[in-house]
């Protein structure tokens, strides 16, 4: 028996013998994934910053400090999510009660990226084993060392038949899939998610897919142009735009454009420094097959700041380019690196218009003070989530599910949806014993019968 199906099949028993439903075990192995990252958490700041150059203070927040808060929360609610749900009895069922108990699905899947390698690797398990599910992840191969650290603590804290990680990179990822789960959480790419997908189906698997796309920033000529500046700086080039909500590309409205780049070069030097290159908090590309990729885009348009690049250290400077168009390369792909395009427009109607024509995309930022514009915007475009005048920050709200639309994903989580994600709602009627209603049945005379 290969490994991968001894895990599966160990997990599966785990599940089976009932171990993992009750709020007691739910619980205890919150706490002892907390008390895990808490005991471990020099290691991976150091894994993280070895693997990408995160900084310190990067690292925690982005990653150990959201897992924190998402533990803390579950803990919190725990019991009261697991409670079944009571509903409205109608006429036809009088005498019964209608309830929805939460059930764990069994055994999960869990198939992480590499960007934020610690948070999008847990984050998912957080909800997973509060559901009272058993989980594999499967960590990303392109950051290795957070790969193995993340295969040595749990080795070390849970039992592998409830919960275990599974090194290896796209074969070990497809012969994972070929086993038969029920659940499969993914994060990653569009391409990949369709691969998940269609693998999921021979077995009718339910799937999270978190994916991507490119999330726009618009900003309108009424904008707080300095802030929207600020905000947009601070979300496009966290983790060198290596994040899956940061703003692709910039679409401005004309008349505010000169002044807008003028105030984002003016925060991308006092965030980044004069030469963000050799800044050594400033986060690297994972892979030098990336880096080649995205130093391709560096031909397109014109580099308004930035541009500059070292293949050693795999850094590309925070870099806005200006003069695109739709059909250049950078806007052919979710550009998931420390560029920004710029794009302008005249009217905000014919803006929208146009973004309806392009893929559902996983954030939109809009930036401008009128709430009836704000308003058209956001509900006339279709997209996973976003902000009004800020970047990002819809993401923390632990009370808000997150996740994409269309292209850039489906299913969400973090919180209570979460929770919501790893259970199956199975719907109950207890019905009465005392009396019968004969109505249904064929042949019977209208009445009730008293048994
Ligand atoms: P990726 O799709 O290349 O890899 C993700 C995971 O899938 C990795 O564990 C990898 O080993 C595995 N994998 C790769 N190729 C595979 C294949 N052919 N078959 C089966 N498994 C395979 O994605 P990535 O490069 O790690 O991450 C970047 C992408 O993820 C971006 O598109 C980004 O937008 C998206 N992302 C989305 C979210 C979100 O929450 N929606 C978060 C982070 C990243």
């Amino acid at each position: 028996m290969s490994i991968i199906s001894k895990a599966t099949a160990d997990q599966k028993d785990f599940f089976r013998q009932g171990h993992t439903k009750p709020y007691e075990f739910r619980l205890a192995q919150l706490k002892k994934l907390k008390k895990m990252l808490k005991k471990w958490e020099p290691a991976i700041l150091e894994a993280v910053n070895a693997d990408l150059n995160k900084s310190e203070y990067e690292a925690y927040t982005t990653e150990v400090g959201f897992l924190y808060s998402e533990i803390d929360d579950h803990m919190k609610h725990l019991e009261e999510w697991m409670e079944p749900i009571e509903v409205k009895t109608p006429l036809t069922h009088k005498g019964s009660k209608n309830y929805i108990i939460k059930e764990p699905y069994g055994n999960v899947l869990v198939i992480a990226p590499w960007n934020y390698p610690i948070n999008l690797a847990f984050a998912p398990v957080i909800g997973a084993i509060a559901a009272g599910n058993t989980v594999i992840l499967k960590p990303s191969e392109l950051t290795p060392k957070v790969s193995s650290l993340l295969e040595e603590m749990v080795a070390e804290t849970f039992e592998p038949g409830f919960f275990t990680v599974i090194e290896g990179g796209k074969e070990t990822s497809q012969a994972l899939l070929d086993q038969r789960f029920d659940y499969i959480f993914f994060t990653g790419s569009i391409p990949v998610g369709k691969i998940v997908m269609e693998k999921a189906s021979k077995h009718l698997t339910p799937v999270t897919l978190e994916l991507g796309g490119k999330s726009p920033a618009i900003v309108h000529k009424d904008a707080k142009l300095d802030l929207a500046a600020k905000r947009i700086v601070w979300g496009k080039f966290t983790n060198a735009g290596q994040t899956c909500i940061a703003p692709d590309f910039l679409y401005i409205h004309q008349d505010v454009k000169d002044k807008l780049l003028a105030k984002i070069n003016k925060h991308i030097e006092s965030m980044y420094g004069k030469n963000p290159l050799k800044n050594p908090d400033f986060t690297s590309i994972v892979s030098s097959g990336h880096f080649d990729r995205l130093t391709d885009f560096l031909d397109n348009g014109q580099i308004f700041t930035g541009g500059r690049t070292d293949r050693e250290r795999l850094i590309i400077e925070p870099t806005i380019i200006d003069n695109i168009s739709w059909t250049d390369p950078v806007m052919e792909e979710e550009i998931f690196g420390p560029i920004l395009p710029v794009l302008t427009f005249e009217n905000l109607t014919e803006a929208v218009d146009n973004l309806q024509d392009k893929e559902k995309p996983l954030a939109l930022y809009y930036f401008g003070q009128k709430e009836k514009q704000q308003k058209f915007v956001t509900e006339t475009l279709s997209f996973g989530g976003g902000c009004i005048n800020d970047t990002l920050y819809h993401i923390a709200n632990p009370h808000l599910p997150f996740g994409g639309v269309g292209s850039s994903g489906m299913g969400a989580y973090h919180g209570k949806a979460s929770f919501e994600t790893f259970s199956h709602q199975k719907s109950m009627t207890k019905q009465t014993t005392k009396f019968d209603y004969s109505i249904r049945y064929p042949g019977s005379k209208i009445g009730l019968k008293i048994i």
